[in-house]
């Protein structure tokens, strides 16, 4: 029975759908999957077991993970591309592989795949290379209200250098105002720079149909991939964007993983970023030239175990199925969505009223400081997240200070989202709500 309304900030809760997109994978089995994740048989000071559903943040790792980055600081800890000994070669094989595991996920080519830290590190890497060579005064980069600061801060900063003007998609029904956005476009932009799916909303926005029309009206075009690679099927190619980031330790990689993948002729055109060891071909004192992509954007050594890690973490997608996953983390999203707004009295929930979301559920508690929903979680062992979750301007759009977020990944269950459910009622007994 419902206890409360369906209550949104945005709009009504979308119930459960049949996911529509699927080409006949095998359903994710949770039992399986969640035996492949250590830390789910770890137990809390308190003795309970984790319920973790802060996957926007960074995801849990699989044992295949674990023991692909362990194998290299045990077995082959070389350094790549230098050493002509066995060890050093197969260090060398391990990366390489990681990349061309990495492209395949993405369905793109491994030398179009630069291996960097993390999604924040691939923005600025374009922003500083791209950006600061092909961006002149005057020139228009559109963004969207919806981005978290790491699609915002490096185009602020490199406006500010180059007297760039910068505008802004808002958000219409916790989505992005499309006709606003035609007609940003109609002012011929130099980038549209946005992400795939909102780390705070879930939305899910239609990136193909965004990037043919940024296009068209000749600009470049920067997808933030963090919240949709580690759960959906990515192809990039099918996008059609020049540059798609991801985070790969929100893709069941280690931290230290991320990812820019760019257009081969666009990345060759580009002037590197960080400059030194290992992206060179040719050094004199005074001049150098520098290596083929992507070798000529990972200066110096990189984190040669987190790669190799995060192609262990590609391939653990893949052999999963990334259209088994989202139908998964689809049907857990509107279960919980349906749940919470029954289960919990006078929940707000932030995010499209309709239509597709990803795992993100953010939310408050009347009266309640989401700091003190997350601590009282906490102690029943449920982990979310609770701030402005490095979306500083979407909460002010939404007149908030902050919110609690949950947030799925392969791992999570029905009986996660119960927990969680149990854990709310706990905190509104406590602060009598
Ligand atoms: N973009 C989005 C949408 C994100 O959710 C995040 C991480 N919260 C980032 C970028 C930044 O990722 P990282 O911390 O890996 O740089």
């Amino acid at each position: 029975m419902l206890t409360s309304q369906p209550k949104s900030k945005l709009g009504a809760i979308p119930m459960a759908r049949p996911a529509t997109h699927l080409k006949f994978p095998l359903p994710l089995d949770p039992t399986r999957v969640r035996a492949d994740f250590p830390i789910l048989a770890v137990r809390n000071s308190h003795g309970r077991p984790l319920v973790y559903l802060d996957s926007a943040a960074t995801s849990l790792k699989p044992a295949s993970v674990i023991e692909a980055v362990n194998g290299y600081n045990r077995e082959y800890s070389a350094n790549i591309h230098r050493g002509i000994y066995e060890i050093a070669q197969r260090a060398a094989a391990a990366y390489e592989g990681a990349r061309g595991s990495v492209a395949n996920l993405l369905g793109a080519k491994a030398d179009e795949v630069v291996f960097v830290r993390n999604a924040t590190e691939a923005i600025n890497l374009v922003a500083y290379s791209w950006g600061r060579h092909y961006l002149k005064e005057g020139d228009l980069i559109v963004l969207t209200e919806m981005e978290h600061h790491a699609n915002l801060v490096p185009w602020q900063v490199l406006a500010a250098e180059k007297g760039l003007r910068l505008e802004f998609v808002p958000l219409l029904d916790g989505r992005l105002d499309q006709e606003v956005f035609a007609n940003l476009l109609a002012q011929e932009p130099k980038l549209v720079a946005f992400t795939h799916v909102s780390n705070m909303l879930g939305t899910i926005n239609p990136v193909g149909r965004m990037t043919a029309a940024a296009h068209s009206a000749g600009a470049r075009v920067l997808i933030d991939g963090a919240q949709a690679v580690p759960h959906m099927s990515v192809d990039v190619i099918a996008i059609g964007a020049d540059f798609y980031v991801f985070s790969g330790h929100k893709a069941l990689g280690p931290t230290g993983s991320g990812v820019l993948w760019g257009r081969r002729e666009i990345l060759e055109a580009m002037p590197p970023f960080l400059t030194g060891g290992e992206m060179i071909k040719e050094v004199s004192l005074r001049t150098s030239t520098y290596a083929d992509v992507p070798g000529k954007f990972e200066a110096g050594t990189p984190d040669i175990a987190a790669a190799i890690g995060l192609g262990a973490a590609a391939r653990y997608l893949m052999a999963l199925d990334m259209c088994a996953v989202r139908a998964h983390e689809q049907a857990l999203t509107n279960y919980a969505l349906g749940a919470l707004v029954q289960e919990v009295p006078g929940i707000e929930i932030y995010g499209p009223g309709n239509g597709a979301r990803g795992g993100v559920i953010s939310f408050n508690l009347p009266g309640i400081h989401p700091h003190d929903v997350a601590e009282v979680l906490d102690r029943s062992g449920v982990a979310v997240r609770a701030g402005h979750h490095c979306a500083m301007p979407l909460h002010a759009k939404l007149g908030l200070a902050a919110s609690a977020r949950a947030s799925f990944g392969v791992y999570s269950t029905r009986q996660d989202v119960d927990a969680l459910i149990a854990g709310l009622r706990e905190v509104q007994r406590i602060f009598k709500a």
